[in-house]
């Protein structure tokens, strides 16, 4: 669920970036926009500075060009002059003005300014004569301390009337000055506008406050009339035609944009379902459906570091189910396969939304509760578990049967890491298993400290002897009939400097498992004989393993530790376990028989716990047989125990053995041993394993050497 979670937030994050992007783009294109036009009304501006500059330099060069014309032409000069009579003068103007397209021309004294000819078209004449004339008065005004009138070569052009003239003034000889004018027709305007590449230049009266018109002076100096032309926003127009373009391409780009995006969210999303399916196909058992072993292992081990965040408890089931074989081979692997699906959903009903069955492989599940209240929550729940397994399966038509056995661990009480809780998990099935089946257990935390104890034999033990952590503790064993201290059993402890006296009971069996015994059980044997060798009138019993017992050398390390010791070897008692004849009993009879012929005395120790084969008696040679204490036990709960306790003891003295009770705790266990003739008793009754000063001190403080019990009647 967490997986299709993130699925959706990938898409949807991915669909969130995209409205970034988009801003980003815009921004950028309303800033390309606002440049741009800044850019372009800065152009534009430029550009109509340049077209007034341009209309004005057309004129004046058109001016200009009327200038050097008439300069050029030989005509003007003195033969202007030389004609007294006004009317040849006339003519002669005439004359020159048709030559140059003049509509007037005049010809002045420089001394007083007074006409001494003037020619034009005759619709003008009049109006423009009064102009010219007024343009000579001024300069005649303007030099009027000098001798002449202050008119020098000159071009330019001016506004008259309804038109635009190009003017020029050119001295002619010493006291004369020529004046004329052409007009700036509509076709010159025409001509300036496409060679300037100005649309629709022409006049109007008035002045604009234009950027694309200029002003005209006229004769008097005042403006009256103005040139204008069509703007010329090119660089307006390009930029809304680039905008236009801009607009397309933002638009195809969007579009496409759009359309990538959605294919690449059609894509992702593709993939990502695909992505999905093949991880549940990786994650989840095929046939089920249900989680598989691997998903399940990440999930478990999440839960287990956030119960430890949140100080939860887990719980961890491991279910195999019961009598599956047989369905498989009775009704074939189609039947079976259908029995595991429906047992999964079975399973998958009576669990909450957030607990999860796995399904490990074969006919083994597993289901894992992250937070459990209570343990009784766990058990009751496995019970329903089983409860719905044990309903029948009805596949096509046929009601299989089948059962579930399912071990239970609870993280963190029974440990916190995946390895340890899942193994507790396996122990708690192994044992519901043994039980019989069909029904769940817990883990128990006396496991646990079997476990415990196996770490610590393998941490410590090795080192103890060195350290010299092992001391014997030695038991009496007394005379039934007199209750004199007729030999000691030796008893290894081991003083842990943490963890105080640890019991052999506890520490043997790991010393065996870890191949420490046999180091150990040398070390028993050096310090016994040691021990013994102060107890000249006492038998000592000495615990041998099997493991230390197969020992090839087993016999001759007795021998030469006897012989350090100088130690006889009658007073020494190997004790041994049927474990010991169950193996290799040849090995073993070899070994006895060797001991015996050195002269070491064998007795079967725990006699009762195991087979208690009276065959064992028969062909091996022991000396004694230790009855085991759980006999004892058993016997105050029922009169069997106690006919069969009789009976050993009979059988025993039959065979010429000598009969120890072991765990003599009672009075009337005594009693009653005594009674049926046992031999030798052993029990807190009389003693508890006490150090070897103590055993010094009983043999010398009680001459007969007998203990708390009083002597036979
Ligand atoms: P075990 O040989 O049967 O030793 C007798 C055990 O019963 C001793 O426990 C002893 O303390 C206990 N016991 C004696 N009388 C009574 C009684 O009246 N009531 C009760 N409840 N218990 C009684 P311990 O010393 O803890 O030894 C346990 C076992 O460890 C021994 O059982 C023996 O199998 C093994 N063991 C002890 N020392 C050695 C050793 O040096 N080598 C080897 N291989 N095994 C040893
Ligand atoms: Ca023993
Ligand atoms: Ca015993």
């Amino acid at each position: 669920m967490n997986v299709s979670k993130n699925r959706a937030t990938k898409a949807h994050s991915f669909s969130l970036s995209i409205i970034p992007i988009a801003l980003l783009i815009i921004c950028v294109l309303g800033a390309m926009a606002i440049l741009a036009n800044r850019a372009t009304s800065r152009t534009v501006g430029q550009g109509h500075e340049r077209e007034r500059r341009q209309v004005l330099q057309s004129f004046t060069f058109e001016a200009d060009n009327l200038l050097q014309t008439l300069v050029r032409d030989e005509a003007i000069g003195d033969s202007f002059f030389t004609q007294r009579n006004s009317e040849t003068l006339e003519k002669t103007l005439q004359r020159f003005s048709r030559r140059h397209n003049l509509d007037y021309i005049g010809v002045f004294s420089r001394v007083d300014g007074i006409a001494l000819g003037e020619s034009g078209e005759a619709d003008i004449m009049a109006h423009r004569a009064a102009s010219v004339r007024l343009l000579v008065e001024n300069s005649k005004m303007r030099s009027v301390e000098g001798s002449t009138i202050g008119i020098g070569r000159e071009a330019r052009f001016v506004q008259d009337g309804q038109g635009l003239l190009v003017l020029v003034t050119i001295p002619v000889g010493r006291s004369g000055v020529v004046i004329a004018t052409r007009p700036i027709s509509s076709n010159v305007l025409r001509r300036f506008s496409t060679m300037l590449a100005i649309p629709n230049l022409r006049l109007i009266m008035g002045i604009r406050n234009d950027p694309n018109s200029t002003p005209i002076p006229s004769f008097d100096g005042s403006t009256r009339m103005s040139v204008i032309w069509d703007a010329n926003n090119e660089a307006y127009d390009m930029l809304g035609e680039l905008a236009v373009y801009g607009m397309i391409a933002t638009l195809l780009i969007g579009a496409v944009g759009v359309y990538l995006f959605r294919r690449i969210r059609l894509r992702t999303e593709e993939i990502l379902r695909r992505e999905a399916k093949a991880h549940h196909e990786a994650s989840h058992d095929v046939l089920s459906g249900l989680p598989n072993r691997a998903v399940y292992c990440e999930i478990l081990m999440e839960t287990l570091e956030e119960i430890k965040k949140k100080d939860q408890q887990a719980a961890v089931m491991l279910l195999d189910l019961d009598k599956f074989k047989e369905i498989n081979d009775t009704y074939g692997h189609a039947a079976g396969d259908k029995v595991l699906i429906e047992f999964g959903n079975r399973t998958k009903e009576l669990l909450r939304q957030s607990d999860i069955v796995a399904r490990l492989g074969g006919d083994e599940f597993a289901v894992l509760l992250p937070a459990i209240r209570s343990q009784q929550d766990v058990t009751r729940l496995a019970q329903a578990i089983i409860d719905a397994a044990n309903l029948p399966f009805m596949i096509d038509g046929i009601a299989m049967r089948i059962g579930v056995t399912i071990g239970i661990a609870l993280a963190p009480d029974d440990g916190n890491d995946m390895a340890t809780i899942l193994r507790c998990a396996d122990t708690a099935l192994y044992r519901a298993k043994n039980d019989g089946r069909n029904r769940f257990a817990l883990y128990e935390h006396k496991l646990n400290e079997v476990e415990r104890m196996r770490k610590l034999v393998d941490d410590d033990l090795r080192g103890a002897i060195e350290r010299d952590e092992l001391t014997l503790v030695y038991q009496p064993q007394v005379h039934a009939d007199t209750g004199r201290l007729a030999s000691v059993e030796a008893l290894v402890r081991w003083r842990h400097p943490v963890h105080g006296v640890i019991s052999p009971a506890t520490f043997i069996s790991a010393a065996e498992e870890r191949g420490l015994i046999v180091a150990l059980g040398e070390w028993v044997l050096r310090r016994a004989c040691k021990d013994a060798a102060r107890w000249p009138n006492l038998r000592v019993g000495v615990n041998v393993s099997a493991t230390q017992f197969r020992q090839k050398d087993f016999v001759d390390s007795v021998q030469r530790v006897m012989s350090e010791a100088n130690i006889e070897p009658a007073r020494i008692e190997v004790e041994l376990t049927e474990g010991v004849l169950v193996h290799d009993a040849d090995q073993a009879e070899a070994a006895m028989m060797q001991l015996r012929a050195i002269g070491v005395k064998l007795a079967l120790d725990d006699f009762g716990t195991g087979y208690s084969s009276l065959i064992y008696l028969r062909r091996f040679a022991f000396d004694k047989i230790k009855i085991d204490k759980s006999f004892l036990d058993s016997m105050e709960s029922s009169g069997e125990s106690a006919i069969l306790v009789h009976s050993v003891v009979h059988l025993g003295r039959a065979l010429g053995l000598e009969v120890t009770a072991e765990g003599v705790e009672t009075e009337e266990q005594r009693r009653f041993l005594q009674a049926v003739g046992c031999h030798f008793l052993q029990g807190y009754l009389f003693s508890r394993p006490v150090p070897p000063e103590e055993i010094d001190r009983l043999i010398t403080l009680t001459e007969d050497l007998s203990l708390a019990a009083p002597k036979a009647a």
